[in-house]
């Protein structure tokens, strides 16, 4: 492994730079040929001063290349960089190119100061960096160890203490509203979990179907629960119908309305679904214009929780009418709801947030439901 050599290297000084490290005047070094002058620095200044006086004043012509030096001390760009990093590879100068546009950097290391660096510490940085790894992992699991036991904590808090505080405040007053309310709690936190694994399912780049599955299964369990909700006294249904509550697909204007649509988009653009909302009573009577129609698509089941007795508590669901006409009561039969009568209704389900998923965990969330589930079945038993 050579990095520098001395005898070599000279070579690559001009004639000017050799005389004038030897002191001459121009007219001396014209008259001799550059191998005399090489000849002449060699016996003058092969002592270690000026051997390193010399690459330092010439660094830059004998810098290395971030390859060269891979392969010098048979390392990984990696280790290179590290090092690099931590100076223990002396850089000299930085060259850079242009990659599509843009202009990268790269350094040119002190072939000097690298020429005295030996394999064995290169070994031995080897090992410190391994230690180092072991360590920072060691400290890691210790971490996460710590952070686990605190959520725990915070988890036995919420179970052990406030969880039953509100259960035993609930059914001191009534036990059918804490059957209610306990259904309700962790409905609620059900139906976050699932909003979040929707969520993550349309985020996800491999686990999409698990998450699809975990989504099922959560508002199965969601639908099953309100559909038992719906009996007790505690809550109240209504039925929500938007201004355009159909889903219209498959639209086909025949050749008049087509004829209508274009002429009255010689005065301005009018978007296809919007000349059928101002026509619709006409096309819907026209023999010749077909459409094909999901009612109510749109609207809305909305089930609220609540009770005089603890105004801080409201829960409320909605169920889009296509999933709810199967489990709730017709919806002639329930009150209507304009949107602006309650302000309330449009707070739509959320997904978690970070510090709530450590006491609402997916288990104990699925756990304290079907107790709840259990326990509201002896006050409202389905058949
Ligand atoms: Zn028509």
């Amino acid at each position: 492994m050579e990095i520098i050599n001395f005898e070599n290297d000279v070579e690559l000084l001009s004639k000017d730079e050799l005389g004038a490290a030897l002191n001459l005047d121009k007219k001396e070094i014209r008259k001799n040929k550059k191998s005399v002058l090489v000849t002449m620095f060699l016996s003058k200044h092969s002592d270690e001063v000026s051997k390193r006086k010399m690459y330092k004043n010439y660094s830059s012509r004998f810098a290395l290349h971030p390859t060269k030096v891979q392969e010098l001390f048979n390392i990984t760009s990696t280790e290179r960089k590290r090092w690099t990093g931590e100076r223990k590879l002396k850089v000299d100068h930085y060259d850079s190119f242009q990659k599509w546009g843009k202009t990268i950097e790269y350094p040119m290391y002190d072939a000097f100061e690298l020429s005295k660096l030996s394999q064995e510490t290169i070994e031995l940085w080897r090992e410190e960096h391994k230690t180092k790894v072991r360590e920072n992992r060691k400290k890691a699991s210790k971490k996460s160890v710590e952070t686990m036991r605190k959520n725990q904590d915070i988890r036995r808090e919420f179970y052990d203490s406030e969880w039953k505080k509100l259960l035993r405040q609930w059914f001191k007053t009534n036990s059918e509203l804490g059957a209610t309310f306990q259904l309700s709690f962790w409905t609620m936190w059900l139906s976050r979990w699932a909003k979040e694994f929707q969520s993550k399912a349309c985020r996800a780049r491999t686990k999409g179907n698990e998450y699809n599955q975990k989504k099922e299964q959560f508002y199965q369990l969601k639908n099953d629960a309100l559909a038992l909700l719906v009996l007790s006294p505690y809550t109240k249904l209504s039925f929500y119908c938007p201004p355009s509550p159909h889903k219209i697909f498959d639209l086909q204007f025949c050749s008049n309305h087509y004829e209508l649509w274009c002429s009255l988009r010689e005065f301005e653009y009018i978007p296809k679904w919007e000349f059928f909302e101002d026509y619709k009573n006409v096309i819907s009577n026209c023999n010749d214009c077909t459409f094909s129609q999901v009612d109510h698509y749109y609207s809305l089941y909305y089930l609220s929780v609540e009770s005089g007795e603890f105004p801080e508590f409201d829960f409320s669901f909605h169920t889009p009418y296509p999933i709810g006409e199967v489990f709730f009561p017709p919806k002639d039969t329930l009150n209507s709801v304009l949107h602006e009568e309650q302000e309330g209704m449009f707070r739509f389900g959320r997904t978690l947030f970070d510090d709530e998923k450590i006491i609402f965990t997916e288990k104990e969330v699925l756990k304290h439901f079907n107790e709840a589930r259990q326990k509201y079945l002896l006050y409202f038993p389905t058949s």
